[in-house]
């Protein structure tokens, strides 16, 4: 996005700028085919940078975008009026349709009404790019061909077009700062051979490293997050692989801190699922995680639900009724087990008003204890990386290294799931992208390059 962006700039504004894209992989964007499942949830309806950590910086970096990008081709959309819509005698056009007919009700990807422009600069560019796409029920987008290789080959698409150049399996090794004001930055290459820019954009993601900046960057040590927590394994073991849907409830010290509702899928080490994903942005050793199974019954109604439940079993088994029956329907088996053990109670013991509301109260507050975050292989994101407070948000450029431009996850940015993470990488690497390009045509005209 930040190659893209970058050539859109240069396209308007200049003649002679070289961008070059380096990757230390085979090829570009891999990260983005492995996104969503295989399917890339890559931007969100709702974005609202309150969910965003660092939300002041990330609330201005949205708003420069969109300031920033207003009149830049390739971020913008003309609307096209319908009446455009077909040639003069094509079919389109033939068809008796009177001139001041009202509109046919008509969705076309990626509007929510048919002639409505997308919400923000980053979809207004992906349409541009000819990407469409489809909104699920939580609000979160993902292509229209349900592959997250859509996304990547509109993005690599156009960077020949642009005069990106990429040079795949090429590390960074590391940045080193012009000498003087006017001399350029020194990439220095795994291989130990180097290379010189005027202005460079930092976008390693979670691979970026302190001793790949100059020293005076800040930079907060790398916390793998946003994936399955590790709790006492005790509660669990005999849940590994069981799914539930419940109302999870992070408590510190008996406070409340979040609660996120959803599928809660159990490991024999502890928990995982896009609930206990967003949780772990947030969690703290010794934590608890309050499972309820019944997020349905309000804790002042479990009495009555206690009697209804009760009365309705009574009278298909008048004989009598044991609690592992009262739970029967109500949650799996291995989960009635797991809450009858947490509630001290035996499955044979008779179900009556109060052994009923005691078990109901345990299937509402199976507590766990974090431990730390589980496989670290399957987390989302990455918090810390570059702070920052030492860049500015207006142009994601170090505010002590003209020139030095940082996007994406290698600033100390997170969200939870939901496609805000790439949404804010997009987003950072299109104004860092426009920014370094700005920032060339300010110096010397005789040599220019991006990396
Ligand atoms: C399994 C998984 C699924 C995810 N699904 C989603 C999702 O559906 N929606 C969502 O919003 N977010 C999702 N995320 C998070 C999202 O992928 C990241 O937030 C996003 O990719 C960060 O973008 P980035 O450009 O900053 O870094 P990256 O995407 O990591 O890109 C950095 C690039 O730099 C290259 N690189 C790194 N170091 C060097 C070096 N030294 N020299 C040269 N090249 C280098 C890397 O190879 C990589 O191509 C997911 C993450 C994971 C792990």
């Amino acid at each position: 996005m930040a190659a893209v962006a970058a050539g859109l700039a240069a396209r308007e504004s200049a003649e002679g700028l070289s961008i070059t894209l380096y990757e230390e992989d085979e090829k570009v964007g891999r990260s983005i085919l492995r996104s969503g499942n295989g399917r890339c949830n890559f931007s969100n309806a709702t974005i609202d940078a309150a969910i965003y950590r660092n939300t002041k910086f990330v609330e201005k970096v949205f708003e420069a975008l969109e300031t920033q990008a207003a009149d830049l081709p390739g971020f913008s959309r003309d609307d096209c009026p319908r009446d455009s819509f077909g040639e003069e005698g094509d079919a389109a056009s033939s068809r008796a349709v009177p001139a001041n007919a009202a509109p046919a009700n008509v969705a076309f990807p990626n509007a929510a009404s048919p002639n409505a422009a997308p919400a923000n600069a980053v979809l207004r560019l992906f349409e541009n790019l000819g990407l469409t796409w489809r909104k699920d029920a939580e609000g979160r987008l993902y292509p229209r061909t349900n592959k997250a290789s859509t996304v990547l080959d509109v993005l690599r698409a156009p960077l020949d077009e642009l005069g990106v150049a990429v040079r795949t399996n090429t590390r960074i090794a590391r940045i080193e700062c012009p000498h003087t004001p006017s001399s350029p930055y020194t990439l220095v290459l795994g291989d130990g051979a180097f290379e010189r820019a005027e202005a460079v954009i930092v976008a390693l993601g979670s691979s970026a490293r302190a001793g790949m900046f100059p020293p005076d960057l800040s930079f907060a040590p790398i916390e793998a997050l946003l994936g399955p927590i590790a709790t006492d394994a005790k509660p669990v073991k005999a849940l590994d692989n069981i799914r539930a849907r419940a109302k999870v409830s992070l408590l510190r010290r008996g406070e409340l801190v979040c609660t996120e509702e959803g599928e809660v899928q159990f490991r024999a080490y502890g928990v995982s699922g896009i609930v206990i994903f967003n949780l772990s942005r947030l969690a703290r050793q010794n934590d608890t995680l309050e499972i309820d199974f019944l997020p349905f019954c309000p804790e002042e109604e479990i009495a009555f639900f206690a009697k209804q439940r009760l009365t309705g079993l009574r009278a298909i088994y008048p004989q009598g009724l044991d609690v592992a029956a009262f739970l029967r329907g109500l949650v799996l088996p291995l989960v009635a087990q797991s809450i009858l053990k947490t509630a001290d109670m035996a499955g044979n013991e008779a179900a009556n008003e109060e052994t009923a509301q005691r078990i109901l109260h345990a299937a509402k507050h199976f507590s766990l204890t974090v431990k730390g975050m589980g496989a670290k292989q399957q987390c989302q994101i990455h918090r810390g990386g570059l702070d920052p407070q030492g860049f500015s948000a207006d142009m994601l450029e170090s505010i002590r290294h003209r020139g030095l431009f940082g996007a994406g996850e290698a600033l100390d940015v997170d969200a939870p799931c939901g496609g805000y993470n790439l949404h804010w990488a997009w987003t950072s690497g299109a104004l860092a992208g426009i920014n370094a390009v700005h920032r060339l045509l300010e110096g010397d005209p005789s040599v220019k390059a991006v990396r």
